[in-house]
């Protein structure tokens, strides 16, 4: 239950004065996009972007151009357009002891203007001043005040990020209203923090940014922005703290084997484990033979030989008599991860399934049964992985890939299909420590900061679109020589459609190049089993050239390929070029990166395409990627519909994650049930924050 202290906050942003339903509706699209209703919480959470400064109150001689000024004026002379439907503005000459100003008004209400503005009276106006054709004038005065009216003056206007059709006026009006509402709420920040950082409380902080005093008092490192940053990030920490205590509940169960079928394994393999690989296993083991439950992020670079490592985890649940779940973010992945596993796998003796979105009913009923009766000891699919009729025998571990792209949500789902099962999330974008706080909070971490040798660099260029015929010559000699090339077309536009088209066309003019017979096209909007055809042709080698679109992106693997052409190369992300030339470069052979692009270049175009070209190491590729980008994209976060940071700015407040999460860990220590009265208002802080679906697994579990 919410605390009952916050339901003013939780109105529906309508409540507040001046909110009627149309300006309601521009609210929801500014504030919580158009599926959700805003609420008096989101309007004090939408934080002014920079102030206007009213202070500045110079004589006209001194007033700077094209700033605001207060000006104080006496009114001297109107000068009406010549006739009433002239499109001339209506002007307005007012003066101080040390000149004069025009006042311009277009289209205009007469009658507002003359009350406003009356002969010979004295007035405020605020606005900015500008010289136009030798004199200086004032276009539409945002402020035209008499003597009451500058007293309620704000000495700073807040000024908001706003949408289309919204006026700041109203804006600026129902966010005082909404301070207003905001009673003083219980603290839950550390008082010694508090005093040590001088941070003001949370409802001073508000105060502080929607009333600012002075433009300082809106600069991201105000103290009023740092101590809202924190809060936010403290219920991120302890909403995740709350989740990983939960998982780890019901005690874990050992289910280490001994080692027997995960040597069967490695013996088989045609290549020895590298020392990264070997260590993560002894880490995973560990855990699994430990009685608390496994919660571990397995990191690696593209081709760092993540899936490996997830088969020898799984051998060993299994050889301790428990079952192992495979999740792959795409049918692609998870049909690719049971064709290359499942032959090994069955060969140490395991048996392994494989479930999709796509599979007959006679085929899913036989798997269901399998996985009820112990029969299927290892189960790879897709997120189908998650349905409710989906029961296990015994589920003991359960390994999901590419992480990142799965919610919270996701993989509490997972954990709860069995009794006390052991989770390794495998993610093969690099994260930057900051953003494993943030997302998975207290997790282990395992790093596969090796490859396996023998790679070679990849020869990464940039070459004018303009040049493409060259490059078609070029992928022709090489497919000549029997190399094998990925060629990638990216979103064009919004519409997928216009997208396939894309991928069509050039799949069918490389076509008229090297034949029907080589070149494959895949793309995420063609039927699954022409899909895997057009993989499995390309795998064996039956067609030289896959034209894709980004479908090929995550953890596709086909180690002859050698060649990476990835149109349009200015038009993703570094993350994603990043993975897409991960998947060249995996065999011995040496591998050639072709970036096509379209100039001119934008700068952060320019710069995506220099840092790719400068490294191959994923760490520093994700770290550039979130200093162009920032963060939410680098997770994407929008697909996985994890909460993003409303008020935190991790390059500016990123050094506060790690006391929050010390604070986290220390507050669930003493007070596990959130029950005493610090406990209290820190649920209020979850409720806040939306982290409230952790408060219910305070209890559950
Ligand atoms: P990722 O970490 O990107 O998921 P994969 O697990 O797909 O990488 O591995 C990439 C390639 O490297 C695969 O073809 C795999 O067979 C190979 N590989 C994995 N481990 C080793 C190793 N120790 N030595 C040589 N090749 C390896
Ligand atoms: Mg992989």
């Amino acid at each position: 239950m919410r605390p009952a202290l916050l339901d003013p906050l939780f109105a529906p942003a309508s409540a507040l004065p001046g909110v009627g339903p149309k300006v309601a509706k521009l609210f929801d699209k500014l504030l919580v996009g158009p599926e959700r209703t805003a609420r008096v919480v989101d309007v004090l959470f939408h934080l002014p972007t920079g102030g206007i400064d009213r202070r500045n109150r110079p004589k006209i001689a001194d007033a700077p151009r094209d700033a605001v000024a207060t000006l104080e004026v006496r009114v001297v002379e109107h000068r009406p357009p010549g006739n009433r439907r002239s499109r001339a503005p209506w002007r307005v000459v007012v003066e101080d002891e040390t000149g004069d100003v025009e006042l311009v008004f277009f289209l205009a209400h007469h009658g507002w203007i003359e009350k406003a503005l009356p002969l010979g009276a004295t007035r405020w106006v605020s606005g900015k001043l500008e010289l136009w054709d030798g004199h200086l004038q004032m276009v539409h005065p945002d402020r035209v005040l008499d003597a009451a009216g500058l007293e309620r003056l704000p000495p700073v206007e807040p000024v908001y990020p706003m949408t289309e059709g919204l006026s700041p006026r109203i804006y600026a009006k129902a966010a005082e209203a909404a301070l207003a509402r905001l009673r003083d709420l219980p603290e839950w920040i550390d008082p010694a923090f508090l005093a040590q950082k001088r941070w003001p409380d949370f409802r001073a902080a508000l105060a502080a940014l929607h009333a600012p005093r002075a433009p300082e008092d809106l600069a991201p490192e105000a103290p009023a922005r740092a101590r809202l940053a924190y809060d936010e990030m403290l219920a991120n920490q302890l909403a995740l703290a709350l989740v990983r205590a939960s998982l780890r509940r019901p005690a874990g169960r050992v289910s280490a084997g001994d080692g027997r079928i995960a040597e069967r394994i490695v013996a088989a393999l045609p290549y020895a484990l590298t020392g990264a690989q070997t260590q993560a296993l002894a880490d995973i083991r560990a855990d699994l033979a430990a009685d608390k439950r496994m919660l571990r992020l397995l990191q690696g670079d593209v081709g760092s030989g993540k899936t490996i490592v997830a088969l020898l985890a799984m051998a060993s649940a299994v050889e301790a008599g428990r079952q192992a779940a495979l999740m792959a973010p795409t049918e692609i992945l998870a049909r690719q991860h049971y064709e290359r596993l499942g032959p090994m796998a069955g060969a140490a003796g395991m048996r392994v399934a494989l479930m999709t979105g796509r599979d007959k009913a006679s085929e899913r009923r036989a798997t269901l049964a399998g996985l009820a009766s112990g029969e299927i000891d290892i189960l790879i699919g897709t997120h189908a992985l998650f349905q409710d009729e989906v029961a296990f025998r015994d589920l003991g571990l359960a390994v999901v890939d590419e992480q990142h792209r799965f919610g919270v949500h996701q993989r509490l789902a997972l954990g709860a299909k069995g009794e006390a099962v052991d989770v390794l999330v495998m993610t093969a974008t690099p994260i930057p420590r900051t953003l494993v706080l943030t997302y998975f909070g207290d997790m282990d971490v395992s790093n596969l900061h090796e490859k396996p040798p023998g790679r070679q660099p990849i020869d990464t260029r940039a070459v004018s679109q303009e040049r493409l015929g060259e490059v078609v010559a070029a992928v022709g000699r090489a497919i000549q020589a029997g190399r094998c090339c990925y060629w990638i077309c990216p979103l064009v536009s919004e519409s997928e459609t216009s997208d396939l088209a894309a991928a069509e066309d050039r799949h069918a003019d490389l076509v008229q190049h090297f034949g029907a017979a080589r070149v494959g096209l895949v793309h995420g909007k063609m039927k699954g089993a022409a899909k895997d055809a057009a993989m499995e042709a390309f795998q064996r080698g039956d067609t030289q050239v896959l034209v894709a679109t980004t479908v090929v992106e995550v953890g596709v693997d086909v180690p002859q390929a050698t060649i990476m052409v990835i149109e349009h190369a200015e038009r993703f992300g570094l993350a994603q070029l990043h993975q897409l030339r991960g998947r060249v470069g995996r065999g011995a052979g040496a591998s050639t990166c072709l970036l096509l692009y379209k100039g001119p270049l934008s700068e952060a175009g320019e710069a995506r395409i220099a840092i790719m070209r400068e490294t191959e190491d994923g760490f520093r590729i994700a770290e550039e990627d979130l200093r162009l980008r920032g963060e939410g994209d680098v997770l994407g976060a929008r697909q996985s519909g994890l909460p993003g940071f409303r008020l935190a700015q991790p390059e500016i407040h990123g050094a506060l994650l790690e006391p929050a999460r010390k604070e986290a860990r220390l507050v669930l220590e003493r007070d596990p049930g959130l029950e005493g009265p610090r406990g209290e208002a820190l649920r209020a802080l979850l409720y806040l924050f939306e982290r409230d679906a952790a408060v219910r697994l305070i209890r559950a579990g």
